[in-house]
This record gives C-alpha cells, structure tokens and sequence, in this order.
C-alpha cells in the first residue's frame, strides 16, 4: 500500500483485502477532504475514495469555485464597462473575451484540485480512484473505471459523497440548451435570452454572471419571493437591486416543460395555483431548483444504513448513522447544503474518531450570495423570531451613510442585527451590501462567543471601513448609531 499516494488496484490484486485502515472517507469534496485531512492530523491511518479523476467534489470542480471565478471576472467586465468612468477612470474599447474568461475559471479550478492532492500527500491520506461502495460495517469495496473491485477494512466509515442538482418533472437536462449550474458553469458562448429556474443563490449568482456578459436574464420562483430562507428584508431588497442592474422576475410562477426547438427552448408557465398557461421563448435554460443528497451506487440498503424522509442519510448528533462504525457528513445529511458546513462536520467527525469532542455550532453557520452586491446571513431571520414568539430588538444601517461605501461608489444595502428584546444577545444578522460575505464573519465570531449587540457596539472598528455599518448597527439596536 503506497502511503499518501493515488492508487488503482493491480489485475492480480483483484478482490483482495489491500489494507487495514481506521477510516476510509467516500468522496473528496470539501466535507470528505477536510475530514480526512483530520484524521490523518490526529494520527488516523486514512484512506479517501473518489469516483471523479479530480479531487475536491462539487465545491472545487463545478460549484463555489467556478461559480466565483467567473462571478469575479464578469464583475471587473461590468466595472470596466460601467463603473470606473464614475471614478474618473476612463478606459475604452472593453470587450468579452469569453474564452479567456473561463481559462481563468479552469485555471482556479485547477490550482485548487491540485492543492488537495498536495494536502492528502503531505498529509498521508491515501487517494483510491474509484467508486466507493459499502459492504457492511467495516468494508468497503472500491470499483474502478476498468471495473476491478479492491476491498479496503476499515474500523470507520465516513460517507460524504454530497449532492446533486435536483430534477425537475417535464424538463430534461442537456447541458446545451438546458443546463444545470454544470452546464452553466461553461457555456460556449453569451445566450441572448436566458430563463433561470428557481431563485435561490445558485440561480441569482449564475443569473448574474450571464447577465453581466450580455444575457437577457429572466428568473423564474415557484414562490411569491425570491432566496427563500433568507430574512424577509434581504430577499426584498436583492430583489430590487438586481431588478435595476435588468434581472427580471417571475415569481409565484411554476414552468411544467422545456422543450427545445430549432432556435431555442419553449417553456410552458402557469401560475403557482394554477391558471392559465402561457409559453416564452429563450436561449438557454438554467435549471436551479436546489439539490439533493447523492448516495447512488453506495449500497447503502444492501449495508442497511437508513435514510430520513428526504433521501438523506439519517445522523444523530455525533454524525453516527443506525450502522456502528459508519458515519455521513456534508451535503448528504441535514442541514444547509454549504461547503463550509460540510467542513466544519468532517472536522468534527474527525476528532470524534479520534477520541476528541467534536462539535458544530449550527446556530452560527454563515450563509452568502455572492451576487454584488453580496446578501449574507447568520442565525435567526425576523420571521423565525416571530414565529417562535421570540421578543426581539433590531439594529439596521444603511450603507448609504457609510464614507468607505460613499468612496467605493457601493452603497445599496444595509445591516440588520436582531437582538434578544431581555437579554440583548445577538440572534441574527442579515447583511445586503458590498462585501457582505467578509463582514459575516465577524458577527458570526461574535455570536459564537455568545456576544450581545453591546459587545459589538462597543468593539472599535476602524475607520473608514464597511466593518463599522456594522458596529452602526448594533448601536442602532439600542438607537444610538451616530452616523444616521
Ligand atoms: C454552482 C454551485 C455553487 C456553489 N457555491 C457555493 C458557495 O459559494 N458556498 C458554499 O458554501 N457552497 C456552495 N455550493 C455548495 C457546495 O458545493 C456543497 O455544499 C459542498 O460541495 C458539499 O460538500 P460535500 O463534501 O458534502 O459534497 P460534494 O462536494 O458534493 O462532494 C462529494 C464527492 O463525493 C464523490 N462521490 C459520490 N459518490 C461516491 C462514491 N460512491 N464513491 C466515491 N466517490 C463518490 C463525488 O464525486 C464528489 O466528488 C455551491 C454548489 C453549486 C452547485
């Protein structure tokens, strides 16, 4: 057995038990690597099973990574093309190159799958191309693309094998004209019409890229909002600021078909009660209705490892399934279906392994749409609240009386803490403005520190960033913000 090395089993090696771990973790995205990166910290004898020829899953191949590269390149376009003049920055002549624009995706997509492997070398985590499959507590057999089987023991298993894209009944994937975010990832060139299904984060921030790139987007949500989930507030106000920069909206809307035709794609449309049909003609589809854990092929009824009403695999909490010794994490259980959640959770799983106390703080996970401008959100939204009957305070400022937003020419947005109305803790914060996704961080440490608005309120911020709408803000929850 090479240690730290990728291996495909020998002709003569076939069915053979090739060696003893203490954890052999299914799949290599960012709950899988992570996990078995700690486990091997902690001194794990660890192997990593992965179907894909690139480590790192959804997340690094066709997910957060791509999606931000190109989100980042198509917005330097926009700025070049309609920002810097306001700045007094005058340039001339912009123009897409789309080839250029997805070399650089590639480029950080390559760079970051390599950087796995380099970790689970460093690390000593052995890397087994294949597809994973469980064969009872403590083994798990591996198929190889030729088709040969090895059989690796284990004392854990860890299934971390993610999601997909879900289904949507009446309208098939091509990936050409119809495409999942895969597929949107890498069109061959700017449709003039695009349609997006579903008005989550995926859509809104695919939406965008294209629309930056030159698309006519049109967004349509089953629901009367859109980013279901989010605070009320920020759904409302993404709305309306994607809505100036020409996004356009069809929400309470369900589309019953796609079909392609010479020129593009047809889809039916109803209302979400029903009503009449109506039809609308596009380029391209994106569909984006959310995702569903992936377990295809992983024996898990044969193994007798149950899962809950949703398809996912069914963890108490310490990530254990119904079957000793075999453990899920990541988008394959409950619970957000975030990168960082599912790292957080193979961390956890693995100094639980190890003997230690692992733990998540699901009350403190951050959520961000990387659109610009950005929406994130941590903790409890008002609606939440008031359906718990929770009495609470709230704190909002503009980013339109922030200086560093003035001088960034960036001030649509706000943020908004909710505190506790007795004990003045901070329930959750909900941020829509430029660089929303980094300011979460600091009030997603301060909630994890159990901190109260005043804590922020009172910790200096310097000056002049986007840090201080937040401490604005948490001086607002008691009504003494200084700038508004
Ligand atoms: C377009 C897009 C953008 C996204 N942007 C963000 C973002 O900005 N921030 C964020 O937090 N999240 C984002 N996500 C979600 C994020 O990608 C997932 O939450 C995350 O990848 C889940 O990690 P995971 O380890 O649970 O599973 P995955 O990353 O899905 O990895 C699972 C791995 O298991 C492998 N596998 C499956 N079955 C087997 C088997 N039987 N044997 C061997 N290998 C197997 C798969 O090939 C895959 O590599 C995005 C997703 C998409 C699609």
């Amino acid at each position: 057995m090479i240690s730290g090395a990728t291996f495909a089993a020998p002709p003569s090696q076939k069915g053979k038990v090739m060696a003893d771990y203490d954890l052999v973790v299914i799949g290599s995205g960012p709950g899988g690597y992570v996990c078995a990166i700690r486990a091997a910290q902690l001194g794990l004898k660890t192997a990593c099973v992965e179907k894909s020829p690139t480590l790192g899953g959804t997340c690094l191949n066709v997910g957060c990574i791509p999606s931000k590269a190109l989100l980042q390149a198509s917005e330097k376009l926009e700025e070049a093309k309609h920002g810097l003049g306001a700045f007094g920055v005058k340039v001339n002549g912009v123009e897409l190159d789309l080839r250029g624009m997805m070399t650089h995706k590639d480029k950080v997509v390559s760079a970051n799958t390599k950087g796995v492997e380099f970790l689970f070398k460093k690390n000593k985590v052995d890397r087994i191309e294949g597809t994973g499959r469980i064969a009872g507590a403590g083994t798990v057999v591996v198929k190889a693309k030729d088709g040969k089987e090895t059989t690796l023991k284990t004392k854990s298993i860890v299934i971390a094998t993610g999601s997909d894209s879900m289904p949507l009944k009446g309208i098939e994937v091509d990936e050409q004209r119809i495409v999942s975010s895969t597929g949107a990832l890498s069109l061959p060139e700017v449709p003039k019409r695009m349609v997006v299904i579903g008005g989550g984060y995926i859509g809104l921030e695919m939406g965008s890229v294209w629309q930056r790139l030159g698309s006519a987007v049109i967004v349509v949500e089953f629901l009367d909002r859109i980013l279901p989930g989010m605070d009320g507030e920020v759904s409302q106000q993404m709305q309306r600021i994607l809505g100036k920069q020409g996004m356009t909206f069809k929400l309470g809307t369900k589309v019953t078909s796609a079909k392609p035709t010479n020129k593009g794609v047809t889809l039916t449309l109803e209302g979400a009660k029903g009503g009449a049909a109506e039809t609308l003609e596009t380029d391209v589809v994106l569909l984006s209705i959310g995702r569903r854990p992936y377990t295809d092929g992983l024996g898990l009824k044969e193994a007798g490892v149950a899962l809950d009403e949703r398809g996912r695999v069914a963890t108490d909490g310490h990530f254990q399934t119904n079957v000793p010794g075999v453990y899920a994490i990541g988008d394959v259980i409950a619970g957000p279906m975030l990168a960082h959640k599912a790292e957080d959770e193979g961390v956890a799983v693995a100094e639980i392994l190890a003997g230690q106390a692992g733990h998540v703080n699901y009350d403190a996970i951050p959520g961000v749409v990387y659109t610009w401008p950005e929406a994130a959100t941590v903790g409890k939204t008002e609606e939440q609240l008031k359906h718990a009957g929770t009495a609470y305070k709230v704190g909002k400022f503009p980013f339109t009386a922030n200086g560093r937003a003035r001088a960034m020419n960036a001030t649509d947005g706000f943020v908004k803490i909710l505190a506790d109305q007795a004990t003045d803790k901070v329930l959750g914060v909900h941020i829509v403005g430029p660089d929303a996704g980094h300011l979460i961080a600091e009030v997603v440490l301060a909630m994890e520190f159990g901190a109260s608005s005043e804590d922020i309120a009172r910790t200096c911020h310097a000056h002049p960033t986007l840090a201080e709408t937040v401490k604005e803000a948490a001086l607002a929850v008691d009504g003494r913000a200084i700038h508004i």
